[in-house]
């Protein structure tokens, strides 16, 4: 059994007293760690290592957040790096099918749920998208390959190119493109012959029919329990063919994803679906945090980091807080504010999180507040000067106008904005002036 990373990391940290930042030797000491739980979950050597290193250089120094603990909290900054390297451009459920009719070049290895995929994502395009797709097989050494896809064809509801006695793949996927263009097809799907290695004469097939076929996207398929190897797959046909994705299938047994991280690292191509069965519907779009929390073997990573997230937003609000006490009030600070209110969901939930602030609410939405106006009240600081933001008194008439037009509002709206920026500095100057406790009767009374 794997030990889990964050017992693992908790085991490190239980020694440590909490401190107000990460230090280099907290940090070291987790990745450490760390590095093994990548390399447990068949991450490869080389990836591992550079993955590392590139988290300690965030990681130190980063302020440790109340209420989780340091391992808690490189776990997180190790779950946000691990995000960042596998999330790809772009959606990667998005097949370049436009322009029918489409060719889609199906590589991998023999065994690695090719032919699978191919039917899969047919079916796929077919239902979500209403396209007609034809799929052909090129497998000339497996008749039994080539029957398969048929059969599964005939299961979905997707038309295959019927089978020719000892015609070339060549042949083949020139037939498919003809059949396609004359049968009004929206998509034709080649699902090219795969071996139990890399070989020579594969790659120069895969080659041949990539030539005549001029495929909109070459997906590459990949048995994500094959670890460091199926690295090895990858780059091999990135390099021969040029793939435009990467399908990683049996993601429903127990391996731990490591291959993704490797591949996506190594190759840069993106991990665009995952199989998740043998059913025709196994098959879901790739998502980074999924696969992110297997690497980490922990399957309430995402809870934790949320709780963690949670705890950020609070400590921010209460700087903001202290801040605004202080009387250091300007417009910047407001737009800063109005950001953190729409993320926090609205000022509704930002006053839940201060105990005794429920009066205030409806004081400030007195004064002309509106959660469902946020967006545009930012909108009309953005069109104000960094000068006019410092001091919003200097505003003429004729500035507000253009300020107001910039923002797609009226002058009515600017002058309440600034009413209400008026009141909110005042009000936060008594209450700092009172402190903490004044403040806590005056919001009681
Ligand atoms: P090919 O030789 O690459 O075409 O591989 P196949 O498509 O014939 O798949 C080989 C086996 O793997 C079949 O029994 C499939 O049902 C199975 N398979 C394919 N994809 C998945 C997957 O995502 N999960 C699981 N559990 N099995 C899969």
């Amino acid at each position: 059994m794997f030990e889990n990373l964050s017992e693992r990391l908790s085991g490190v940290f239980d020694r440590l007293t909490k401190q107000g930042a990460l230090s280099e030797d907290d940090v070291a000491t987790a990745l450490r760690e760390v590095r093994v739980a990548l390399l447990e979950a068949d991450v490869s050597l080389p990836v591992a290592r550079d993955f590392v290193k590139a988290v300690q250089d965030k990681a130190t120094g980063q302020a440790v957040t109340k209420s989780v603990t340091p391992g808690q909290q490189v776990v997180k900054i190790v779950h946000d790096a691990l995000i960042d390297v596998l999330r790809g451009e772009g959606d990667p459920g998005h097949l370049k099918i436009d322009n029918p009719p489409a060719p889609i070049l199906m590589v991998g290895l023999q065994g690695s749920g090719k032919t699978t995929t191919t039917a899969k994502l047919a079916k796929r395009m077919k239902d979500r998208e209403g396209k007609r797709v034809l799929m052909a097989s090129l497998d000339t050494n497996r008749p039994a390959a080539m029957e398969q896809l048929a059969i599964l064809g005939a299961q979905i509801g997707v038309d295959t190119l019927p089978i020719v006695k000892g015609e070339d793949p060549v042949a083949i996927a020139k037939r498919a493109k003809t059949q396609a263009s004359l049968g009004g097809y929206d998509v034709y799907m080649l699902d090219t012959a795969g071996r139990l290695h890399i070989d020579q004469e594969l790659i120069a097939q895969a080659a041949a029919v990539r030539d005549v076929a001029n495929p909109r996207e070459t997906l590459l398929v990949v048995d994500g329990l094959t670890g460091q190897d199926a690295v090895n797959v990858a780059t091999e046909f990135d390099d021969k063919i040029g793939v435009t994705g990467v399908v990683l299938t049996r993601m429903d047994g127990d391996g731990r994803g490591g291959a993704a991280l490797s591949m996506r690292a190594v190759t840069g191509k993106p991990i665009r679906f995952v199989g998740l069965g043998e059913k025709m519907d196994a098959i879901e779009t790739f998502e980074p945090e999924r696969i992110a929390g297997r690497i980490l073997g922990m399957g309430d990573i995402v809870a934790l980091v949320e709780k963690a997230q949670e705890t950020i937003e609070a400590e921010q609000a209460e700087k903001m807080m202290k801040r605004m006490m202080k009387g250091q009030f300007n417009m910047n600070d407001l737009r800063m504010q109005l950001e953190q209110m729409q993320k926090m969901g609205g000022m509704e939930g930002m006053m839940s999180m201060m105990p005794g602030m429920g009066k205030m609410a409806k004081q400030v939405e007195e004064a002309g507040f509106d959660d469902k106006i946020l967006a545009r009240q930012i909108a009309l600081i953005q069109s104000m000067t960094k000068k006019e933001r410092a001091a919003p008194q200097i505003l003429q008439a004729s500035r507000k106008k253009r300020i107001a037009a910039g923002a797609g509002m009226d002058v009515s709206d600017l002058n309440k904005l600034l009413k209400m920026h008026r009141q909110m500095g005042d009000m936060m100057k008594k209450m700092g002036k009172m402190g903490k406790g004044g403040m806590l009767k005056q919001a009681m009374k």
